[in-house]
C-alpha cells in the first residue's frame, strides 16, 4: 500500500512510499481508507514524538475513516460498512475502560502516535474503534471529526461540567481545527463565544463560526477587552491550546472559580505557574485529551441531526502528505486540513 512513512525525525520527513499491508490481529478490522485529517500531533511525531512510545517507521495520521475490508465475526462490522476511527486502541478490561473513561486507559495506544497511523490506503484497528459514519456525511467530512471535535467535546462538556446558555466560553488561538471545533461546539450549546486569534481572516472565519467577540490578540489587550465584554467578571471557561504565549492571559481572563482547560502547548508547556493567582481567585487548571467512546457517539448524534458539519479549509492526496504538513506548521490554518485516499 501506499502510506506516508515517518522512517525518521525530521521536517523532511515523512516520505510517502510502498509499505506493507497491515495485517489484522485478532478482534481487528481492517479498513480501507478513504479520507484523513491532519493534527498537530503529526508535526508532534516528526520532530521526535516526544514522550510517545514508538517505533520508526511508524504510519503517521490520527483521524481517519473508510470502508470495511474485514471484520472479526460478531463485531457488528460488514465488509462494505463506512466507518470513522475512534483513534485509541484501549484495552476495554481496566477500570477506567470499565467506567468509559477510555482516554485515561494505561495501555492505550494511539493510531499514528503508538501505532501505524490513517495516512496510509489501509489500516487494522480493534473493531471497538470503528463506528458507523452518520447518513449524509462524506469521508473527508467524517474524518475531520474524530481527534479535533471530540477533543472540543470533552473539554466544553466533559468533566461533569458541561457549557450551556448563560455561560461564556473564550476559545484562544481560534483558527485551528480544535479551536475552530470548540467556537461551533459552543455556539451550538447556546454558550457566548469570545475568540482571540492574531489575524483578521482567523477571526472572520470565527466569526463566521459563531464567536460572538473576537479580539486579535496582536492589537489588543485580551483580559482588559474580556473584563469589559463580561461586565468585569471574566469568562467562565478558557480553552487555550496555544500554551506558553497565551497561558498568562488566560489565567487574567477566566472569572473567580472558572475553569481553564488545556489540550496542546504548540508555543511551549512552561509557562510561569502563578500559583497565587490560581489560589487566591480559586481558578481550576484541566488537562484533556481526546474524549471517551460515549462522548464520541453524543458528538456523531449531533452530526446526524444535521446540527454541526465539521469546518474543512482544503482537501489534499495522501501524495502531498508534505505540503499539507507545510501548511500546517506554517500555522496559517482555519479548519481542519483533510487528505483524499484513493
Ligand atoms: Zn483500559
Amino acid at each position: 500500500m501506499r502510506a506516508a512513512v515517518l522512517d525518521h525525525y525530521g521536517e523532511d520527513a515523512p516520505s510517502v512510499r510502498d509499505f506493507p499491508d497491515p495485517e489484522p490481529a485478532p478482534g481487528e478490522a481492517l479498513v480501507r481508507l478513504r479520507a484523513a485529517a491532519l493534527n498537530h500531533v503529526d508535526l508532534y511525531m516528526r520532530g521526535g514524538g516526544q514522550g510517545i512510545t514508538h517505533r520508526l517507521p511508524l504510519v503517521l495520521g490520527v483521524d481517519g475513516a473508510g470502508e470495511v475490508v474485514s471484520a472479526p465475526d460478531g463485531s457488528g462490522l460488514s465488509p462494505g460498512d463506512r466507518v470513522l476511527l475512534y483513534p485509541a486502541a484501549f484495552c476495554g478490561r481496566c477500570p477506567e475502560c470499565q467506567r468509559g473513561e477510555q482516554p485515561l486507559c494505561a495501555r492505550v495506544r494511539i493510531a499514528g502516535e503508538h501505532r501505524h497511523g490513517t495516512f496510509a490506503e489501509l489500516i487494522a484497528m480493534p473493531a471497538a474503534c470503528w463506528l458507523p459514519i452518520p447518513a449524509g456525511i462524506g469521508f473527508e467530512e467524517a474524518a475531520a471529526l474524530p481527534v479535533a471535535y471530540l477533543t472540543a467535546w470533552r473539554m466544553l462538556f466533559g468533566w461533569d461540567r458541561p457549557l450551556g446558555p448563560g455561560q461564556t466560553v473564550l476559545v484562544v488561538g481560534a483558527g485551528g481545527g480544535v479551536a475552530s471545533a470548540c467556537v461551533q461546539l459552543a455556539h451550538l450549546a447556546g454558550a457566548r463565544v469570545l475568540a482571540t486569534s492574531s489575524s483578521p481572516e482567523k477571526l472572520a472565519h470565527a466569526a463566521a463560526l459563531g464567536a460572538a467577540v473576537t479580539i486579535d490578540y496582536r492589537t489588543e489587550d485580551v483580559p482588559k477587552r474580556v473584563l469589559a465584554e463580561t461586565g468585569g467578571a471574566g469568562v467562565d471557561l478558557v480553552v487555550d491550546n496555544v500554551g506558553a504565549a497565551t497561558w498568562g492571559q488566560s489565567l487574567r481572563a477566566v472569572r473567580r472559580g472558572g475553569r481553564v482547560v488545556t489540550c496542546g502547548a504548540t508555543t511551549g508547556g512552561d509557562p510561569p505557574a502563578e500559583l497565587q493567582r490560581l489560589f487566591i481567585r480559586q481558578i481550576q487548571i484541566q488537562g484533556s485529551t481526546m474524549g471517551s467512546l460515549e462522548e464520541f457517539r453524543r458528538l456523531l448524534a449531533v452530526v446526524a441531526a444535521g446540527r454541526l458539519r465539521p469546518a474543512i479549509e482544503r482537501v489534499f492526496t495522501l501524495e502531498e502528505v508534505p505540503a499539507a504538513l507545510a501548511h500546517l506548521a506554517a500555522g496559517a490554518q482555519r479548519g481542519k486540513l483533510v487528505l483524499r485516499i484513493g
